[in-house]
């Protein structure tokens, strides 16, 4: 009853961009979501791959009261502990020279972007013979144009949504950002054909999450490599669902032997405390200079000083480690059951970052699977389920969600 009320309320007031459950959650505990009745639900998506450590986690819990005690805000005015101590340890587990602290993925898309955009408009004022400040012969189309892949996702924002290969999800708003073009992802040739004297960078998802779950082959990561070495451009690798641990590695393209020269970081950064991140390494980490980019909140005492406790618990408690053994198990699973399942015509991923692709539209069995079954599972497009559980999870939490998601099939198909 009292459910009733909160979702007749949220449906009153708040902006209608989502089509939500009717289920109203109170509070977490691990793996484990509470409605506001008491029930317990296995969470497999984790709030859309952000909550690593799974919820309620005591230490986690007491850095970030302790800083809100402290003090939850101060201007980038001035120099704060904390988020000079996450930026050492992002840098140090992620191998980059610069950190830039976001509120969000889609802002640490649109830093990498300008980032691309300044170091090709100082390499073409530095090829006209004059510094970066100005040049009397440059035309602002003279540079700027980006590859990005069809089935991408990098966010909502105009630029990051200029960047996601989605055509419904771009149509109503353009025009959008000019110069993006658009490559086959794993597939090399279609990317080297789109190459000119204007391009400046090359976006990637290391493996596309909200796309379907598809994790570039080597081949691909490594030619895109090889093409920005050969036409001085940068590789954006977007890190920012498949990054921090879920692949098995603590960055998915530190599994490929490949360096990218910029990279976004967000939704398990944090575990739940809104934070984001673009990194640099190389030339690309002094391309922008003072005045050149900025954020009130990002990087704030309060979201760094949880992002700095993320990664002191990523190392104490060999996180990373856990994922491929689970991942392995999880595989193993979803195997099993695929072989069992008609319906299920794919299985796709890398440690706790797996897709199921459907036959059919996957929406009444993920529905079902919350409603009959109380597990929590998010799609990837129609007709794909994706797994991105806490990284915490154990074989026991794998094995009760097979258990609840072939009967949600069975339930689905009678
Ligand atoms: C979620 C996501 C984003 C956008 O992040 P927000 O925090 O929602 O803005 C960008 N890229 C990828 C790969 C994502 O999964």
């Amino acid at each position: 009853m009292a459910d009733q009320k909160v979702i007749d309320q949220a449906e009153r007031v708040l902006y209608k961009t989502y089509n939500r459950y009717p289920v109203v959650f109170d509070h977490g505990k691990g793996v484990t979501l509470y409605d506001s009745e008491g029930n317990a639900y296995l969470d497999f998506g984790a709030g859309i791959a952000v909550m690593g450590l799974g919820y309620g986690d005591e230490a986690f819990n007491q850095a970030v009261k302790a800083q809100v005690d402290q003090f939850t805000h101060i201007s980038n005015l001035f120099y704060n502990a904390p988020s000079a101590d996450a930026g050492e340890k992002l840098l140090a587990v992620s191998q980059m020279d610069k950190v830039f602290f976001t509120n969000s993925g889609t802002e640490a898309i649109e830093g990498a972007l300008k980032i691309a955009k300044r170091y090709h408009y100082n390499k073409l004022h530095e090829a006209m013979g004059d510094g970066a400040d100005g040049c009397e012969d440059w035309e602002p189309d003279m540079t700027g144009e980006i590859i990005a892949m069809n089935h991408s996702f990098h966010g909502r924002s105009l630029g990051a949504l200029s960047v996601t290969g989605n055509a419904h999800y771009q149509e109503p708003f353009r025009p959008l950002i000019p110069g993006i073009k658009f490559a086959e992802f794993n597939n090399l040739d279609s990317v080297k054909a789109l190459i000119n004297e204007k391009t400046c960078a090359v976006i990637l998802e290391t493996v596309q999450g909200e796309g379907g779950i598809y994790p570039a082959t080597e081949e691909f990561l490594k030619g895109v490599r090889a093409l920005c070495d050969q036409h001085g451009l940068l590789m954006i690798l977007d890190e920012i669902q498949c990054g921090m641990g879920r692949t098995g590695h603590m960055f998915a393209w530190q599994g490929y032997g490949v360096k990218p020269d910029v990279m976004t970081v967000a939704k398990a950064l944090g575990n739940g405390m809104p934070v984001g991140a673009f990194l640099a390494c190389g030339p690309a980490a002094a391309a922008m200079v003072p005045g050149d980019h900025g954020t009130t909140y990002g990087g704030n005492p309060l979201v760094t000083a949880a992002a700095a406790k993320v990664l002191d618990l990523f190392a104490e408690r060999r996180i990373v480690e856990h994922v491929r053994e689970i991942g392995g198990y999880l595989w193993d699973t979803l195997e099993k059951l695929a072989a069992e399942c008609p319906l299920v015509k794919d299985h796709r991923g890398l440690g706790l970052i797996q897709g199921l692709e459907f036959t059919v539209p996957v929406g009444p069995v993920v529905q079902e699977a919350l409603l009959g079954q109380k597990l929590i599972l998010i799609s990837a497009g129609a007709n794909v389920i994706r797994f991105v559980p806490p990284l915490v999870i154990e074989k026991e939490d794998v094995d009760e969600m097979a258990r609840r998601l072939k009967a949600a099939i069975g339930a689905v198909e009678s």
